[in-house]
């Protein structure tokens, strides 16, 4: 899916929401306003993910609403987008590597700290679903490659072509005109990151993508590596990203974004200083796109990003909607 169409579907009823949400949460707390948040009832359950998939937080809301917990329903939530081909950034149809080979990372996080991820895995739609039994079957956490492919077909997953005939048609153009090289864009990042809360409160992540169009063969983005592209803490919260991984692995954006709300901050708050850490060490630099996103333990979100375009989907009690990020650093 393209940012455009995000745009498109992002409602202004959305943007008014996550504008008065960002007012709220700039300002800096003093003790009590701290002490009245922690007295907030936590909104739960509660998922949250990166950009405007509806049916992956739809099927979410379905595991959580019906009592299960938080690990399952990020699990089967963005197994929605690995499944769906014309999602050309996750799972099966996701685009190439530069060698015409489809690779996908993934990760999963539990309330308990423990995780599991795959990394370069390649003629398996469902990375999320190895990287889990990573984490359940294994005394590993990261799997990779050859051997993580070895892995899943012992588990009994089964060996598909992950190319689509569009994405087949688009990497044969690619490289007729890219003299080979891999570049950086600001459009196209559309990696899932998911975060859910489920009734007992305990918190779950998954993050699942194909990662940058056309990367060098080989190459590893933050999605699949746990506080770089997904972190939880069931005391605080969780955070997670999409953009441009090599730099969110320069400041391992989403463990930092957690520990800046343990230390008090809003995911608000928390998100704005992840993407102005990067910022800082880009000096500048601004050609790429990053956008975080987080939840703490009572249910308030947040996104910021560098560019305007990055959106989230939220599904709670009180309603499911997409979110546009009208806070961004440019
Ligand atoms: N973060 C992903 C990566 O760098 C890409 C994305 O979000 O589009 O692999």
């Amino acid at each position: 899916m393209e940012r455009r169409k995000f745009l498109k579907n992002s409602s202004l009823t959305a943007a008014g929401l996550v504008s008065a949400t960002t007012l709220a949460s700039c300002k800096t707390e003093t003790k009590s306003e701290a002490a009245a948040i922690a007295a907030i009832e936590p909104i739960k359950p509660i998922v949250v993910c990166t950009w405007n998939f509806l049916n992956a937080t739809n099927k979410a809301w379905e595991v959580l609403s019906a009592g299960g917990n938080a690990l399952d329903a990020v699990e089967q939530g963005v197994m929605v987008e690995e499944a769906d081909v014309t999602n050309e950034t996750v799972g099966k149809g996701g685009r190439p590597d530069r060698d015409g080979n489809v690779t996908l990372d993934a990760c999963i996080m539990d309330k308990d700290g423990n995780c599991g991820s795959v990394v370069y895995l390649q003629n398996i739609a469902h990375p999320v679903s190895v990287a889990r039994k990573v984490m359940e079957e294994t005394p590993h956490i990261i799997l990779a490659g050859k051997g993580a492919e070895k892995f899943a077909y012992e588990q009994g997953f089964k060996k598909e072509d992950l190319f689509t005939e569009s994405t087949r048609k688009q990497y044969e153009e690619w490289l007729k005109t890219s003299k080979y090289e891999t570049t950086i864009n600001i459009e196209n990042h559309d990696t899932i990151g998911m975060l859910a809360i489920d009734a007992n409160g305990d918190i779950a992540g998954a993050c699942t993508t194909s990662g940058m169009a056309y990367k060098v063969g080989g190459r590893v983005g933050d999605s699949p590596i746990i506080g770089a592209g997904l972190f939880i803490d069931n005391e605080v919260g969780g955070a997670t990203a999409t953009g441009v991984g090599e730099e969110v692995i320069r400041t391992v954006g989403s463990f930092l974004i957690v520990e800046l709300m343990r230390q008090g901050k809003s995911p608000q708050e928390a998100c704005e200083e992840g993407v102005k850490r990067i910022m800082k060490k880009n000096k500048g630099r601004k050609d790429f796109q990053i956008g975080f996103l987080a939840i703490n333990k009572n249910g308030e979100t947040g996104g910021y990003c560098v560019h305007p375009g990055f959106t989230y989907r939220e599904y709670s009690e009180k309603g499911h909607e997409n979110r546009e990020v009208i806070s961004f650093y440019e």
